[in-house]
C-alpha cells in the first residue's frame, strides 16, 4: 500500500499562508452541482494545506496544518455525488487529515476564499465528474426548423457559497431570485414561440463568466439575470433595470451595485482559471453595440412594466460595467427586483404572489419587445 501511495500522488496544491495558529473548522457545507460537487470548510483562520488524489480504490487527501475538527456535521448528504465517504484523523500532533472516499474518478480543484460578511476564511475543495466533463449545456432548440422560438437564457443570480444579499429575516437574495427565476421560465415557456432555460438549476454557484458561456451555447436570443439589491441605507427602495456601460458608470448608484454583483465570484468562489478575459477591444465590437442598444430597448420595457406593479428606484435603465452582462452578442439585462434590504420590500420578495407578480413584469416586458421586434 505504501508503493502505491507514494506512487499515485496526482495532484497537490499549496495555499501560502503562514498560519502560526491554530485554525478550528466551524462548519463543512456540500454543494451539489450538475457538473461537479463541492466541499467548503468554514476556517477560523486561513490555513495551509495540500490535497493529493490516491487511486485503487479513488480517495482524495487533504491535510490541513495547525487545524482542529471536532467532529464532522452529520448532516452532510453525498447521496449523489462522487463521495462515498468522508473521514478525518489528526496528524503530527496538530493537523487535520480528512479523506474523501469517492466512487469514480474525479477531477479535483481546491482554492482558498476569504471571509466575507458573515462568511469566515474558506477552503474550498470541487470534485468535477469525468464524464460530465465535456457536459455541454444542450442547444435550447434546433435552428434548422424553419420557425424556430425565441430563446431566453434566465439567470437567477448567486447561489451556493454565495447567499447574495441578505434581508431581514435572513432572506436570502439567492433563493428570492431562483423561484422568480423559475416562474419567469414557466412563463415562457408555457407562451408560444418562446424557450427559456435556467442558467443554474439549484442552490450551487456558478462564475459570471461562464454564466455568459451557459447562455452562449443555448443560443440565447437573451439573457436576463435576476437580483434583488442591497444597500448599507434600509430605506433604498424600487426596482430597476440595468444594462452594460461600456464607458463609465450612469450613475453612483449604478457603479456601487456593479461592484457589489461582480464580488460575487469572491464570495461564491471561482479560482483564477475563470478570470474574465473579455476585454475592452471586445467591447467596441459592432455586434457588441447592437446587443447593447437591443439590450436598453427591451431593458426600458421592462421597467415600464414593472412601474405598474412596483415602486422604480431609477425611472431608465441603468448601466455600469457587469462582468454578467459582458456578452459581446447576446442582448443582456440585469434585473433587480427590489430591496433585499427595505423590509418592507423584503416581506413582499418572500411571498409567492409578489415573486409571480415580478415574473410577470418581467415576462410582459420581454414580451412586449419581441412581439414588435422579434429576432432574425
Ligand atoms: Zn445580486
Amino acid at each position: 500500500m505504501k508503493k502505491t501511495y507514494s506512487l499515485l500522488v496526482l495532484f497537490i496544491a499549496f495555499v501560502m499562508s503562514a498560519a502560526s495558529f491554530a485554525a478550528d473548522v466551524r462548519d463543512v457545507r456540500l454543494w451539489r452541482a450538475p457538473d461537479h460537487t463541492r466541499v467548503v470548510f468554514d476556517l477560523s483562520r486561513p490555513a495551509d494545506y495540500q490535497v493529493f488524489q490516491l487511486n485503487d480504490p479513488e480517495r482524495l487527501v487533504v491535510d490541513i496544518q495547525k487545524t482542529n475538527l471536532k467532529k464532522l456535521p452529520s448532516n452532510l448528504d453525498f447521496q449523489d455525488t462522487p463521495v462515498s465517504r468522508m473521514r478525518h484523523g489528526v496528524r503530527n500532533g496538530g493537523d487535520l487529515r480528512v479523506v474523501f472516499d469517492l466512487s469514480q474518478q474525479v477531477k479535483v480543484r481546491s482554492f482558498m476564499l476569504k471571509a466575507s460578511g458573515e462568511l469566515h476564511d474558506r477552503l474550498v475543495i470541487d470534485f468535477h465528474e469525468k464524464e460530465k466533463q465535456a457536459r455541454t449545456v444542450k442547444k435550447a432548440v434546433d435552428i434548422t426548423s424553419d420557425r424556430r422560438p425565441v430563446v431566453i437564457a434566465i439567470d437567477a443570480g448567486h447561489g451556493g457559497e454565495d447567499p447574495g444579499a441578505i434581508g431581514p429575516g435572513r432572506l436570502y437574495e439567492k433563493h428570492v431570485v431562483l423561484e422568480i427565476a423559475k416562474e419567469l421560465q414557466r412563463l415562457f415557456n408555457t407562451t408560444k414561440g418562446y424557450k427559456a432555460e435556467l442558467v443554474r438549476t439549484g442552490d450551487y454557484y456558478v462564475g459570471l463568466r461562464q454564466r455568459r458561456d451557459i447562455a452562449r451555447k443555448m443560443q440565447a436570443d437573451l439573457f436576463v439575470s435576476v437580483h434583488a439589491d442591497a444597500f448599507t441605507n434600509a430605506k433604498a427602495s424600487g426596482s430597476s433595470v440595468y444594462a452594460l456601460s461600456q464607458r463609465g458608470a450612469t450613475s453612483a448608484s449604478a457603479a456601487f451595485l456593479a461592484r457589489t454583483e461582480n464580488d460575487s465570484d469572491l464570495v461564491g468562489g471561482v479560482s483564477l482559471s475563470d478570470k474574465d478575459d473579455i476585454l475592452a477591444g471586445v467591447l467596441t465590437d459592432l455586434s457588441m453595440t447592437a446587443s447593447l442598444d437591443a439590450s436598453l430597448r427591451i431593458g426600458s420595457n421592462v421597467l415600464s412594466e414593472m412601474g405598474q406593479m412596483s415602486k422604480l428606484h431609477s425611472r431608465r435603465v441603468e448601466q455600469a460595467a457587469f462582468a454578467v452582462l459582458k456578452s459581446p452578442d447576446i442582448p443582456s439585462i440585469l434585473v433587480e427586483t427590489g430591496f433585499i434590504s427595505n423590509p418592507g420590500e423584503a416581506k413582499n420578495l418572500a411571498t409567492n404572489w409578489y415573486r409571480a407578480k415580478m415574473a410577470r413584469a418581467i415576462f410582459n416586458g420581454i414580451d412586449n419587445h419581441f412581439k414588435r421586434s422579434p429576432p432574425p
